[in-house]
């Protein structure tokens, strides 16, 4: 190779750390973009070069510093393209379009039958797409890839959607593969916990940790792990189905085929389930909830039962894996202190302490959208599988 080549080649490698780093974390200051491992001279003609080229732009100062001259933050130029957030969950599809400026743009959702075919439901999603393109001044050219989160594991070498996906028309199915023959586009398939847990690391309350577990709540409860700054999905992309863990090895048979799982016992089912008697009629998971915050006592303790079975399985993970933080997060996280309380305690009598207090338990701090944005994120993680056009052509 004669030296020039070799300068070429050296020069894009750069461009693409910067680039990779500023689709991950947002828009950075020079001297935060020297953590990509590139000196300072070079930080600063690698950012020179995007400037004028228009790939970046200068975004104002940073505002979180109150001490001494803000520095001018850099970041990509929001008109470069977009990711497509997908969420296929129960009896809904929530999408969120997001630029490579990591601003979310546009959310929807629409409401599917859960019997549908996996075709049948991303035709409708395809529709809406189109419409939310539209919406925005996108073109399909410009979106750099898809995000889908599926509520279940998806086999690492396969492909497939495992058994204890809470949709059973996906189960066995190749969701990337079939989504990326009906929607077009450049696909990513992950589970709803491991994305959730993208987009709180991106976002939310664990930004810019590096060892988090993420409980997702949703028909089942998952838990997404972020190791050394990674996504941990398992040799076959089944870790954090925590909601598969026994409690109870003589309790009620599981969807799975397992006994006593914890979404037997502490899922929105079971614990709806507990109040058949007492309440009469079948009540939501959110009624439960309100009527909790009301005061109701039975809503209150089949909501503390809940939280305690699932500080069980809390203590085995931490005992295990030693997160610095667990985010809570899903439709139980409503509930707040009278189902987090309880599952503290639980957790706190079974977790090895070394020493040390036991990490904290908090709530997501991003709503219901947290999946699907964490799905547009997922994609602006993937600078490899996903790459973004470097110069904005209209
Ligand atoms: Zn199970």
């Amino acid at each position: 190779m004669s030296a020039p080549d070799t300068r070429s080649s050296q020069r894009n490698a750069n461009r693409s750390r910067v680039i990779g780093a500023l689709r991950q974390r947002g828009a950075m200051s020079r001297g935060a973009l020297l953590d990509v491992g590139l000196s300072r001279s070079t930080v600063q003609s690698v950012v020179d070069e995007l400037l004028g080229a228009g790939t970046v732009i200068e975004v104002g100062p940073n505002t979180t510093r109150n001490t001494g001259r803000p520095p001018i933050l850099v970041g990509l130029r929001g008109s470069l393209g977009v990711t497509v957030g997908v969420e296929i969950a129960n009896g809904v599809v929530r999408l969120a379009v997001c630029n490579v400026a990591q601003e979310l743009l546009l959310h929807d959702a629409v409401t599917v039958d859960d019997h549908n075919t996996p075709a049948e439901t991303l035709e409708i999603t395809s529709a809406v797409i189109d419409k939310m393109l539209a919406g925005t001044g996108f073109r399909r050219g410009q979106v750099i890839g898809v995000g889908i989160a599926m509520p279940g594991p998806i086999q690492r070498r396969t492909g497939l959607i495992g058994r204890a996906c809470t949709l059973t028309p996906w189960v066995g199915i190749n969701a990337k593969t079939v989504a990326a023959e009906v929607l077009r586009l450049p696909v990513l398939v992950d589970n709803d916990a491991n994305l959730a847990a993208i987009a709180e690391v991106t976002w939310g309350a664990a930004r810019g940790l590096h060892d988090i577990t993420y409980i997702y709540t949703a028909t089942g409860i998952g838990a997404g792990f972020v190791i050394n700054g990674e996504l941990y999905v398992g040799a076959n992309g089944t870790a954090g189905e925590i909601g598969h863990t026994t409690i109870d090895e003589n309790g009620l048979v599981c969807e799975c085929g397992g006994r006593g799982c914890l979404n037997t016992l502490a899922n929105p089912n079971a614990i709806t389930q507990n109040l058949l008697q007492s309440h009469g009629a079948r009540l939501s998971i959110a009624d439960v909830i309100s009527l909790a915050h009301d005061g109701d006592a039975g809503c209150r303790r089949v909501l503390s039962d809940a939280g305690r079975h699932i500080g069980v399985a809390m203590a085995n993970m931490y005992n295990l894996l030693d997160p610095e933080l667990i985010v809570f997060g899903g439709n139980l996280a409503a509930a707040g202190a009278i189902l987090i309380d309880p599952l503290r305690e639980s957790m706190a009598r079974r977790a090895i302490h070394a020493g040390e207090a036991i990490p904290p338990v908090v709530a997501g701090e991003l709503d219901d959208r947290v999946v699907v944005v964490g799905a547009a994120a997922a994609v602006l993680r993937d600078s490899v599988n996903f790459p973004m056009p470097l110069l904005n052509t209209g």
